[in-house]
């Protein structure tokens, strides 16, 4: 996939507008990620013909390649379609929370009721769980067994009782004993079946809980939107908890639920230990989706830390030859601040041919670039001049920051030659460095 998206975007890259021909390509190739991702057919139609109309009304921001800002609009619109932000699990005025477990069997409710109640007491909020799961012979067991794993106590009343007094009842008793949170776990089906669905209706008007989540396995692939779409409707849910994310799916899952329900995913689970519960955050999983997570921090992390406006004003400099040491440590430290050079460089696509060696070389130099500068006095910094005109500053420089006088002499004159250079190209934000990178 990322050589195709590559290849996709070469034809966008050194295009000043985003065009219906070049959209074209890369809408396909999303849509192809979204397949790939499991996103439900139908959710990637309706998503794909949205991303379109917004891109082709964009004008595309000066100094931002048409590429990473088409990317930037897909990635945004599906932050957006999955909520923004994580959202917390409700608290009720009175207590206790109810929370309702539901789902199909297998999906992980048993397990996401005491991670969740683990997650929970972690904050403060004390729990009791409740095992309605009747049929299935070791499901009370189950939840008995990490219920004394994470000391958190468990509601039962045999395999004999009706689930819906186990629910009742439940609730009673953790509202007389003044617990924070009541989590009911129920049965599942291996397919949606009425019975099933009658029993959770029942224990769900019986009790009336404060959230309704249902448990989606991550790998139910495009079946999880029926499913949804089916739960939604029969039960109505307040939000999800998306299981088994540490497996090989990429989590389309995620946009179909939330497209579907409208409902927010709350909580993802990644292992099987009680502790392998994450919040969701839709930023996160917009990468994973998109399975181009590497090129996406990229640009999220550049945008966090550039905004434009700055950016501006430093190509302003660069033309008009006032691009000094302290815009250029700025610099330096942007690139530090965005990790480790290798592990930047590498996201960019096409450059992960770079050898380690070559990579190490870069860093080193940066650090050295950065320990020089740091002992240069303000007039130095505004004015390389100065320096290239001293060597008694030089010599002063170089005792501060533990190099020699040739260190410094070669850093000054690389960034003189860097200077004259950038303003004859007169663009890009981040200048080049030549000699600077030991090669
Ligand atoms: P239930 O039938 O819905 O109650 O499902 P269970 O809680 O019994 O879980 C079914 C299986 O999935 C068990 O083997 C769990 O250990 C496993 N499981 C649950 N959540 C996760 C998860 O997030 N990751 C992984 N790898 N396994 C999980
Ligand atoms: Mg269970």
């Amino acid at each position: 996939l990322a050589d195709r998206l590559e290849s996709a975007w070469k034809k966008l890259r050194g295009q000043d507008k985003i065009s219906q021909s070049n959209i074209q390509d890369a809408l396909r190739e999303v849509r192809r990620a979204l397949l790939e991702a499991d996103v439900n057919l139908q959710v990637v139609k309706e998503f794909i013909s949205e991303i379109e109309a917004k891109a082709q009304g964009a004008e595309v921001i000066a100094g931002v390649r048409p590429d990473q800002q088409f990317i930037k609009i897909v990635y945004d619109e599906l932050v957006q379609v999955m909520g923004e932000t994580n959202v917390p699990l409700a608290q009720a005025e009175n207590k206790p929370t109810v929370v309702l477990m539901a789902g199909l069997q297998g999906t992980g409710k048993t397990t996401a009721t005491a991670k969740l109640a683990l997650h929970l007491r972690k904050l403060d909020r004390s729990c009791l769980m409740v095992a309605t799961d009747v049929y299935r012979p070791a499901a009370i067991d189950q939840l008995v067994t990490l219920g004394k794993q994470i000391e958190v106590p468990v509601f039962e009343m045999g395999s004999d009782a009706d689930p819906v007094e186990i629910a009742r009842q439940g609730v009673e008793r953790g509202k007389a004993e003044g617990v924070d949170t009541v989590i009911i776990d129920t049965a599942g089906r291996l397919q949606i079946d009425a019975d099933m669905m009658a029993e959770l209706i029942r224990i769900k008007q019986t009790v009336e809980p404060d959230e309704t989540l249902l448990v989606v396995d991550a790998m139910t692939g495009q079946e999880a939107a029926n499913l949804t779409r089916t739960f939604h409707e029969q039960v109505g849910i307040t939000g999800a908890i998306l299981t088994k994310l540490d497996g090989d799916s990429r989590g389309g899952a995620a946009l179909s639920v939330r497209r579907i329900s409208g409902a927010p995913i709350k909580f993802v689970g990644v292992g099987e230990k009680v502790e392998a519960l994450q919040p969701f955050y839709p930023d996160r999983m917009a990468s994973r989706i998109l399975g181009m997570g590497d090129v996406l921090t990229l640009v999220e992390k550049a945008q966090e830390e550039i905004d434009l406006a700055d950016a501006e004003k430093m190509q302003e400099k660069i033309l008009s030859a006032k691009f000094d040491f302290t815009d250029f440590l700025k610099q330096l430290r942007l690139l530090k601040n965005m990790g480790s050079l290798g592990g930047i460089i590498k996201m960019i696509p096409g450059m992960n041919k770079l050898t380690d060696d070559q990579l190490q070389k870069g860093e080193t130099q940066l650090k050295r670039c950065e320990a020089m500068i740091n002992s240069m006095t303000p007039q130095e910094r505004k004015n390389p001049d100065l320096l290239a005109s001293s060597p008694s500053r030089r010599r002063r420089v170089a005792a501060g920051s533990g190099y020699k006088e040739p260190d410094v002499s070669k850093l000054v004159s690389d960034f003189q030659k860097m200077r004259s250079m950038m303003q004859q190209m007169g663009q890009g934000r981040f200048p080049g460095m030549p000699g600077m990178f030991g090669g």
